[in-house]
């Protein structure tokens, strides 16, 4: 048998996908595994993992599910875009800076604007003046807004901020997108319902989180708005997200949502990081770069001390946000793993003194 040695330390702060799969999402996965059941999501799981969206969203939305969250982004924006149009992000977007061309790819060659704003948030006035900069036909015609909530810089739009997007989106006919990587995280965060947070404030798809959140595999797309979803299945299938044992995604996404797991996972990511930023204000040497609104921090620390930290084996991205170092809590972080990262930046900072 092959047997992997666990960690002995828990040294990183990376992403929430260097997690295992949670405990409930694990446990539907053995369930489904009993048995044969029909391929292609004509199975008992994927009706009631989508019924359970359609219920916890209070809408009869469609629902899909695709391997990974590049997938369930690109394929979305294919399906609201023509290769002539445009999609307006914020230019530290992760359909812009880490899906690799894949939203143009998908969409034959429908172009990102890349929007400015704080807090990796886009600024209303920004989005209108690319949506109004050119209106002649050698310009690619705005069609979608994308927006991702929590953001990629770990913080939140509120409601009334969507509510402005989705007004100027609805004002100029585009539609408007939600990369929900980390949807549950900006859920709790909230305390606003699943529809508040989408459909109400005029979104039209998300891409929802499932992978950070404590699957294994697995992003579901639910669009709202149900005419935009025509054919979107064929499109699934000839990108090669259409999974044949669909169940082995669908089932855990019903032990996530029947669970609960879903919000308790999230809540304790964010409640995790939470406690990070605590620890780190009292750092004078490292400096919070955004506010910490769900389960990121991103602080500025000297490179020395960077250099000590991957040194002593931590790992941490420092090339996302604006060149600050990246601590992502998930549904697995412990207490013990935040005090021993602080302990050693307190020890690393007191050599550099
Ligand atoms: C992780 C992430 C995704 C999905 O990435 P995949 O690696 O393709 O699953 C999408 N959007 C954001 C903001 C993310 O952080």
């Amino acid at each position: 048998m092959l047997t992997v040695p666990p960690t002995t330390r828990p040294l990183q702060f990376a992403s929430d996908n260097y997690s295992g799969i949670c405990p409930e999402a694990l446990d539907y996965l053995l369930q489904a595994n009993q048995g044969d059941v029909p391929a292609y999501g004509d199975d008992e799981w994927t009706q009631k993992a989508s019924d359970a969206f359609r219920n916890i969203f209070e809408i009869d939305c469609e629902v899909f599910f695709v391997f990974n969250g590049t997938a369930a982004n690109s394929l979305t924006l294919a399906a609201l875009c023509q290769s002539y149009h445009s999609v307006i992000c914020h230019e530290l977007a992760h359909v812009e800076t880490d899906e690799c061309g894949a939203p143009e790819f998908a969409s034959n060659g429908s172009k990102l604007l890349l929007a400015q704003g704080d807090n990796g948030k886009l600024d209303p006035a920004d989005v209108e003046r690319l949506i109004t900069k050119r209106t002649d036909i050698h310009y690619p015609k705005p069609k979608v807004i994308s927006l991702t909530q929590a953001t990629e810089v770990g913080t939140l739009y509120t409601t009334d901020e969507l509510a402005a997007l989705s007004g100027l989106a609805r004002h100029h006919g585009l539609k408007v997108h939600m990369d929900g990587a980390r949807f549950a995280n900006a859920l709790v965060a909230s305390g606003k319902t699943p529809a508040e947070l989408t459909w109400k404030a005029d979104v039209d798809v998300l891409c929802c989180c499932g992978t950070k959140n404590g699957m294994g595999i697995g992003e579901a797309i639910l669009f709202f708005d149900r005419s935009l979803a025509e054919d979107f299945a064929y499109r699934c299938k000839q990108a090669g997200q259409l999974c044949s044992k669909m169940r082995f995604i669908s089932a855990p996404w019903l032990g996530l949502l029947e669970t609960g797991a879903w919000l308790r996972n999230a809540d304790h990511a964010n409640r995790m990081a939470a406690y990070l930023e605590q620890q780190l204000r009292q750092i004078p040497e490292v400096k919070l770069l955004f506010p910490r609104q769900a389960n990121g921090v991103f602080v500025q620390m000297p490179q020395s001390l960077i250099d000590e930290l991957y040194r002593r084996g931590w790992k941490f991205y420092t090339f996302i946000g604006n060149d600050g170092a990246r601590l992502m809590c998930g549904w697995n972080t412990t207490i013990e793993a935040i005090d021993e990262l602080v302990a050693d930046i307190r020890d690393s900072v007191s050599l550099f003194r």
